[in-house]
């Protein structure tokens, strides 16, 4: 029986070949298409520049894939295809991360073993995951808390509104500044 997963993809260095963080994640597209995963949607791709005194430019996407992998088998897998991307041709490896591959959600629901929790455990606090992520799959729910992947996103991108005090009332009187 075939799983569905939702996986994030993230690149912030060039391959000697596929050359800029972009063309990391579309030629990643191809590696999550071929047996034993099969591609069912892609997102676009989002581009963010560097902040702070990084001067790396980062790329960051998401998949849907399935397959009949069961979770450890497929982070595996994804570790293969990582190891792949990092590696010269003769076998050197030449930087740790050119391709960063999660897994966020599965059709599955809840997920944990020594070396996998699903959903991931970061995935709620990263626009960078969020953003492509809620592209893809706006109303996949998250397990643990019942949100979609667009409310999750809401969250970290809407601005907080601003409390309104009803005339002649001190902000106190309806309520603590954190209700809103
Ligand atoms: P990172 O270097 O941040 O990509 O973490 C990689 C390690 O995190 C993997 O070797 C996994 O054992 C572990 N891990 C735990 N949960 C997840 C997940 N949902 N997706 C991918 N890796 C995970």
């Amino acid at each position: 029986m075939g799983h569905r997963y939702l996986i994030a993809l993230g690149s912030n260095r060039r391959h000697y070949r596929h050359g800029r963080p972009e063309a990391v994640l579309r030629a990643a597209f191809g590696a999550l298409g071929r047996q034993p995963l099969e591609l069912q949607a892609a997102s676009p791709i989002f581009a963010t520049a560097p902040l702070g005194p990084s001067r790396r430019r980062y790329a960051n996407a998401a998949a849907l894939v399935e397959t009949a992998l069961a979770p450890d088998s497929l982070l595996d897998h994804l570790k293969a295809i990582e190891r792949a991307f990092g590696r010269r041709p003769g076998g050197r490896r030449w930087a740790a991360r050119v391709l960063d591959l999660d897994i966020v959600l599965w059709s599955g629901g809840t997920w944990s073993s020594p070396r996998l929790t699903i959903p991931h455990t970061a995935f709620r606090q990263r626009l960078f995951v969020l953003r492509p992520a809620a592209a893809l799959t706006p109303s996949w729910r998250d397990p643990l808390t019942g949100l979609t992947l667009r409310q999750h996103r809401a969250r970290l991108t809407r601005p907080h509104p601003l409390p309104i005090a009803p005339p002649g009332r001190a902000l106190s009187s309806v309520g603590r500044a954190t209700d809103f």
